[in-house]
């Protein structure tokens, strides 16, 4: 009854979890004719995170950075199944895998297990909140569709909040102010988009109040992106000077209340800041269902970070060699990111065509045994399969190869470090803008999202942002 998964008992059945950066790029390049493919992810859509602060303050829509998975599988040579669940549990040694629909509306049925040949393990990460308290109370994270979201209608209702009659000064700055956690790209996008959406409408909005909004980036290391060069880390930090968004370093939160955040300063003492909202983008840590898969390999899978993998992305312990885990999820030489997971999916395609066409040799081989062949004419035939065994079975080990990093931080200027083969170019400003803008254009997977993305900066640049609270 219902909704059957793709069977087709002469392929083998491949699960692939989740549908980020990992997942996507994988189901673009995979060849579906090889194998009986069921997607599982609690999103039934591929999120563009790079433009996600864009959406936190309105110069993008929300559906613009948004690709519905069957959009990709639906062009697929064979059908794919995409199933809106959250796994649950991973069982290696039965080849299972566990989900539930975990959404608002469910039916009858809502929790299932199935069986797997190959895994692909692709669930990212969660926000890391160090368990400092009031985090998950008190803070916006910025990771889901869903947070940034969460953002707006804050920040509007902070606003709105200021604009209430009667309100006292100290009140009104307590409401405007913006507390930002975490120097990494994410803090800092974010910072610069709040900045822009402060200059470019709220001070014609909200005349009044506009000169009372500040944002303060906190940071506990001694500076902002350390993943860029100090050029760009000096020039960030003197385009936020200038834009009046200070940069607290050396700084960590101890705790968020509901109207202000504890700051420890390097000077060690702690002081409580008002404030109207605080977003949190303080880094990543491992889902509850990768701690799980971790815990059941003690021995071999002992990095905290992540899930241990091989150069060919498979997991390490695992016996029958059948899961595949990349991005985020992973503990690997290579930082977090989207362009590091990308990488991964499309090698990750090529690698399971590879060991389809092994499966499919090891099949003949057996079939030609049962056959009961004999003499020299099985010999001939057996070699010649072995051969071709081989042959497939040289697979080259994942490389990544860096493009570069990119960054903006508001006022129209972005930053980016490109490796080049006579060395790394450091650059800022609004050129780097453009070319942060055509780059990220560039990397959407559709043409429709291209089309979103870009009639909507037309549209921002034009009427100007949204300021109603939905
Ligand atoms: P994700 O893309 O996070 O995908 C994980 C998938 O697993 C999701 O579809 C999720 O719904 C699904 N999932 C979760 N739980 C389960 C479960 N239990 N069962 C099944 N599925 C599950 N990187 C860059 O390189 N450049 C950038 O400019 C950049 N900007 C960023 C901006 C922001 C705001 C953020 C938050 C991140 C940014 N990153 C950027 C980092 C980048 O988004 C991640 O490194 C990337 O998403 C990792 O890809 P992934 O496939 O491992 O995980
Ligand atoms: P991150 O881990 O890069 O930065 C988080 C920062 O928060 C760290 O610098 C950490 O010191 C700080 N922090 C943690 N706890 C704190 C506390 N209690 N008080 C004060 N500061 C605290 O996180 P991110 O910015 O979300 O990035 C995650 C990954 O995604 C990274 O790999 C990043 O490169 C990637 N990313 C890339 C881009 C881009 O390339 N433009 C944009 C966003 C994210």
């Amino acid at each position: 009854p219902g909704v059957q998964l793709p069977h087709d008992p002469e392929k083998k059945t491949l699960v692939i979890l989740g549908s980020g950066w990992g997942a996507t790029s994988l189901l673009n390049k995979l060849d579906t004719t090889d194998y009986n493919v069921v997607v599982i992810s609690p999103k039934n859509y591929f999120l563009f995170t790079p433009l996600l602060p864009s959406v936190a303050v309105g110069t993008l829509s929300p559906r613009s950075i948004l690709q519905p998975t069957r959009y990709v599988t639906r062009h697929k040579a064979r059908s794919v199944a995409v199933i809106e669940a959250s796994a649950t549990e991973v069982d290696p040694e039965n080849q299972t895998v566990t989900f539930e629909d975990d959404s608002e509306v469910q039916g009858l049925v809502s929790h299932t297990t199935i069986k797997y040949d190959y895994l692909v393990y692709a669930v990212g990460a969660e926000t890391q909140t160090f368990n400092i308290p009031g985090v998950r109370e008190h803070a916006c994270f910025m990771k889901e569709l869903e947070d940034a979201e969460r953002m707006q209608r804050r920040f509007m209702d902070c606003l709105e909040s200021a604009a209430f009659p009667g309100q006292s000064d100290p009140e009104v700055d307590r409401l405007l102010h913006v507390v930002v956690v975490g120097g990494g790209p994410t803090g800092i996008e974010l910072s610069g988009e709040i900045h822009d959406f402060l200059e470019e409408d709220l001070r014609s909005w909200y005349p009044e109040l506009s000169q009372h909004i500040k944002i303060t980036l906190v940071e506990a290391l001694p500076s902002v992106l350390p993943m860029f060069s100090k050029k760009l880390i000096d020039y960030t930090e003197s385009t936020f000077k200038e834009a009046k968004i200070d940069i607290l370093t050396k700084t960590m939160v101890k705790e968020i209340k509901e109207k202000s955040v504890v700051l420890q300063g390097p000077d060690g003492v702690k002081r409580e800041v008002p404030c109207g909202m605080v977003i949190w983008a303080a880094g990543n840590t491992l889902r509850k269902l990768t701690k799980d898969l971790i815990a059941k390999f003690p021995n071999v899978q002992t990095n905290r970070r992540g899930l241990a993998v091989d150069d060919h992305l498979r997991m390490s312990g695992v016996s029958a060699g059948n899961i595949f885990a990349l991005g985020d999820c992973t503990a690997t030489s290579y930082a977090p990111t989207a362009q590091v997971a990308s990488q991964q999916g499309s090698y990750l395609a090529r690698v399971l065509r590879q060991v389809a066409k092994q499966d499919a040799i090891k099949a003949e081989i057996k079939a030609l045994e049962a056959e009961g062949l004999e003499g020299i004419e099985l010999d001939v035939r057996k070699k010649s399969l072995a051969k071709q065994l081989d042959k497939v079975s040289k697979l080259k080990p994942f490389q990544y190869s860096h493009q570069g990093s990119l960054a903006y931080i508001g006022n129209e200027k972005a930053i980016a470090d490109l490796p080049f083969s006579s060395g790394n170019l450091a650059t800022g400003g609004v050129a780097t803008f453009l070319f942060w803008r055509s780059a990220y254009l560039s990397n959407l997977f559709s043409l429709r999202n291209r089309t979103l993305v870009a009639s909507d900066w037309l549209k921002t640049k034009i009427f100007g942002r949204d300021v109603s609270r939905d």
